[in-house]
């Protein structure tokens, strides 16, 4: 066995043979699963390993698990959620005998199907573990027709038995197999908020749980339970974009107890079914805690419950994924010891992961950082921080003005609205602290002229202020799929595309791995005013917004399409999604 494992993975990718033979033994002494401890470490090209695999085994491999030409509802019935889920087993394909009766073309190719021996009555089922010998015997006990194996990658195993079941649907099938729902059940357990994967018990709170662990995951920052007329829609946020969540078919049945559930988590009182309200919950998962904020909302097809998931963010400069010079000019400010670095964009555009990252970068034990912020987004380990609180006056000038008597080094201040609050961070800047803060602008060199707007003097502004760093969002092509297209020249022009370029576009494709979008995450792209001292100088004269701007250039700057294209010819995201984002400029404000 060990030998096979060894063959098998010589020819995909791998890292090192002492390291696996380390966990094919501890695999073996352990009676787990080799193929999956050998997946976990990465030790492996998963899809070149379980394909050579599949080889040596003389297993049928299959590349995709496209499902475009059968029925899912029959695989479902072949093959039940629980059998499916818990063994990870994927109902690919069923040679339907009885198919060519009512099967409109049956006349074309029906013949060749015969031929070919096809129309068994069998049914395919791809697994990633050919030697887990339960799954196997589950199989044969539960599915009612002959089975043929084939083998395919775990990952696409593992996304393919998601949207073909849904998430939580094992649980689910239990549930609606006739145990007594009661909701006092749901309050049962001690920890409500830990989610445990042990719990073998079919329960609403372990579906609840898996739709939580589902979003944690997919990196999603809301969850959307929304009731509809024939159906209770799930839907997550991921990557700034709403996803339907795949969900088991006749969830509807268990809406009340799904809603009631959540309602239960965050605090809520669950009678109260005709007002809004808004809870919070704390979630304990894989020792992680994270916060999430619940909002109920009534409607016509019963509550409907939105929950955020706060602090799913890592922050690190890398994962800005920024551009040589961007890179070293964010490095650079980040060195300085006193000023104001102050980042402009509309709502959404991503600021505060930024400021995040920043202040992540800075955390170290010889440096006391302070925030104010409305409201506090994620929580920073050894980072002071707190949420503005309108309502007994704490507001971001008066919770700066009392953190300047608490020695900080560096202050984040989450935005800045009022002439108070400038004139505060100013000071702050003066008098020795880096603070970071945003501005309500489009571009860069506009900050300029909105804080001068404001009332403060100009000269004051090219004192204090550093930088002024713009930002947007755009999407990411998915690496997967995207596709070599190309534009007219005549476009290109318009829009002033760099002449000289002669590599590849790229537009959006479609693959399983980014759900047929095209695209994968969001990408910031930035531009960076840096007030140098020519710049200072006519601040300070009061110089308009094109004088300004046209220094800005003499001295470095690249306004942010320039970087966006920079993006576009590295195949990263379209030129389409940079324009789009980078024309809705409101110059000068
Ligand atoms: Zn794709």
């Amino acid at each position: 066995m060990k030998d096979l494992f060894l063959d098998c993975a010589r020819n995909a990718a791998l890292e090192s043979e002492e390291k696996l033979v380390e966990v094919l033994d501890q695999s073996v002494f352990q009676q787990r699963s080799l193929v999956d401890d050998v997946l976990d470490t990465q030790l492996v090209d998963e899809e070149r390993f379980l394909e050579n695999l599949s080889k040596k085994l003389s297993i049928g491999w299959k590349e995709e698990l496209e499902r475009d030409d059968v029925k899912p509802r029959q695989l479902r019935e072949l093959c039940s959620a629980q059998v499916a889920l818990r063994h990870r087993l994927l109902p690919v394909y069923f040679d339907d005998p009885d198919a060519s009766e009512d099967d409109e073309f049956a006349g074309e190719g029906g013949e060749e199907r015969a031929a070919n021996g096809e129309g068994t009555g069998r049914l395919e089922i791809a697994t990633y573990d050919p030697f887990n010998l339960t799954a196997r015997q589950a199989a044969s006990q539960h599915i009612k027709v002959p089975i043929q194996w084939r083998m395919a990658s775990r990952t696409r195993i593992v996304e393919g038995l998601q949207s073909l079941y849904g998430v939580g649907a094992d649980t689910f099938e239990q549930l609606l197999a006739g145990r007594d729902l009661n909701e006092d059940l749901l309050d049962m357990r001690e920890d409500v908020n830990v989610i445990d994967d042990d719990d073998e018990e079919a329960s609403v709170v372990k579906f609840v749980n898996q739709i939580l662990r589902e979003a944690l995951d997919q990196r999603a920052t809301d969850i959307h339970v929304e009731p509809q007329k024939n159906q209770l829609r799930i839907r997550y946020r991921v990557d700034g974009k709403l996803v339907e969540v795949p969900v088991p078919e006749n969830i509807k049945a268990l809406q009340s107890m799904v809603v009631a559930r959540l309602k239960i988590m965050s605090n809520l009182d669950i009678a109260e079914r005709r007002l809004p309200q808004d809870g919070r919950i704390n979630l304990q998962i894989e020792g992680k805690s994270i916060d999430v904020r619940v909002a109920t909302i009534p409607t016509v097809e019963g509550e409907q419950v939105s929950l955020r998931l706060l602090g799913q963010e890592q922050f690190n400069l890398k994962k800005l994924n920024l551009g040589t010079g961007i890179n070293e000019q964010f490095r650079n400010l980040l060195e300085l010891s006193n000023g104001i670095i102050l980042l402009t964009g509309p709502t959404g555009c991503g600021k505060s992961t930024t400021l995040y990252t920043f202040l992540t970068e800075l955390n170290k034990s010889e440096t006391r950082i302070v925030t104010v912020e409305d409201p506090v987004e994620n929580k920073l380990e050894g980072i002071l921080q707190v949420a503005v609180k309108p309502e007994i006056n704490l507001t971001f000038a008066n919770g700066l003005r009392s953190f300047l008597r608490a020695d900080p080094d560096i202050i984040m201040v989450g935005e800045i609205r009022d002439l108070e609050t400038a004139e505060i961070a100013i000071r702050a800047a003066l008098t020795g602290h880096l603070v970071f803060s945003t501005l309500h602008t489009n571009d860069a060199i506009g900050g300029i002229s909105r804080l001068v707007d404001m009332g403060l003097e100009p000269f004051l502004v090219s004192a204090s202020v550093r930088a002024f760093i713009a930002q947007r969002l755009v999407r990411k092509l998915c690496p997967t799929c995207r596709v070599e297209t190309s534009y007219k020249p005549e476009y290109l022009r318009s829009v002033d595309f760099p002449a000289d370029y002669t590599g590849p576009f790229y537009e959006k494709g479609g693959c399983q791995a980014c759900r047929n979008s095209g695209y994968r995450g969001r990408l910031a792209i930035y531009e960076v005013c840096m007030l140098t001292a020519g710049l200072q100088e006519m601040v300070t004269a009061g110089r308009p917004y094109s004088a300004l701007k046209e220094q800005a250039i003499k001295d470095g700057f690249l306004p942010m399409r320039g970087y966006g294209y920079a993006k576009v010819m590295e195949g990263q995201t379209t030129l389409e999604e940079v324009v789009s984002v980078t024309t809705t400029e409101m110059e000068g404000t």
